[in-house]
């Protein structure tokens, strides 16, 4: 169960789409004045070393934030606020260390804002501690070695009725496919109105491809506007490495469209290592 390693993967181009996605709907949400509470059911260490350690072993950056970081598109509007979240982690010009979603979501919190993280692994959780206590906003931010799938809706509604959920399972194993969907039920039965981000691997295993099919028909039995945004890097028959993965987002801001129409085709290009790389993006109406 707890062969999964986040640090494997730190900044590969699952990470960055998804976190583009995630900066891009906090930052919406916070343009207005009322507390938002942030919650990572899957949190992982927080932060993450890419020039020793596991990172080095996988080298899955170099694929990700590495070929970003270098090119001239980061200096365009749509990416400043990723930018300056791995900056923040970054005072010099070399990119040491990766944010992870906590990190991410505890530089963007203010200080009426509230983040709670759940990561069950048992060596990451102390990592996550002791990374966490190294930050300023740490008072802001609750950790619990805790399952986050059964207890996201004890949670929920947050008290300001505001809120966005950060669900990103490690799909290590098959019964997490199922567990999204069971969690987001409860989820959306007491918090229909939240905004949901899950990512998820696409791959040729048939729970993946359920996945898509059961999290399109919860938001319609929830009457649910949602999006779905996929990056592919490679084509390769091979799966020996994740070539594409994607983010379904419920209750989508709606700038999340926009942005991604303009932000997408440029992952690919920065990103795509052959002639597969593709991005797909659709929504529940048009954008
Ligand atoms: N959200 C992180 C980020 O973007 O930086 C990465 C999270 S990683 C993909 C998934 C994490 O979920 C792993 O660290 C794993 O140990 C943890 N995990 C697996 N099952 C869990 C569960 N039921 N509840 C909480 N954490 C879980």
């Amino acid at each position: 169960m707890f062969s999964y390693r986040h640090a494997f993967h730190a900044g590969n181009h699952a990470d960055v789409l998804k976190h583009l996605v995630l900066i891009h709907s906090v930052q919406y949400l916070q343009e207005k004045d009322g507390a938002i509470m942030l919650i990572d059911t899957h949190a992982g260490a927080g932060s993450y070393s890419l020039r020793d350690g596991y990172a080095v072993i996988s080298q899955e950056c170099h694929g990700g934030i590495d070929r970003l970081w270098k090119s001239p598109e980061l200096d365009q509007p749509d990416f400043r606020a990723y930018r300056e979240a791995l900056s923040h982690f970054n005072p010099t010009d070399a990119l040491d260390i990766y944010p992870g979603s906590p990190f991410i979501l505890a530089h963007l919190l203010r200080p009426q804002d509230r983040l709670r993280l759940f990561e069950l692994h048992p060596s990451d959780i102390g990592v996550l501690q002791k990374n966490i206590a190294t930050l300023n906003k740490r008072s802001q931010i609750d950790v619990r070695q805790q399952d986050g799938f059964t207890l996201l809706k004890s949670l929920l509604p947050p008290p300001s009725r505001r809120g966005l959920i950060l669900m990103d399972p490690s799909y290590e194993l098959k019964s997490d496919y199922r567990a999204v969907e069971s969690s987001l039920n409860d989820a959306l039965e007491r918090f229909a109105t939240g905004t949901y981000l899950i990512w998820y691997p696409v791959l040729q295993r048939p729970e993946s491809k359920q996945l898509i099919k059961r999290l399109h028909t919860l938001c319609e039995e929830f009457q649910r506007p949602w999006l779905r945004a996929e990056l592919r890097i490679a084509h390769s028959v091979s799966e020996k490495r994740l070539q594409s993965s994607g983010v379904w987002v419920i209750n989508p801001v709606w700038t999340l469209a926009p942005f991604l129409e303009r932000t997408l085709p440029i992952l690919q290009r920065v990103l795509g290592e052959d002639t597969g790389a593709a991005f797909d993006l659709e929504t529940s109406s048009p954008t």
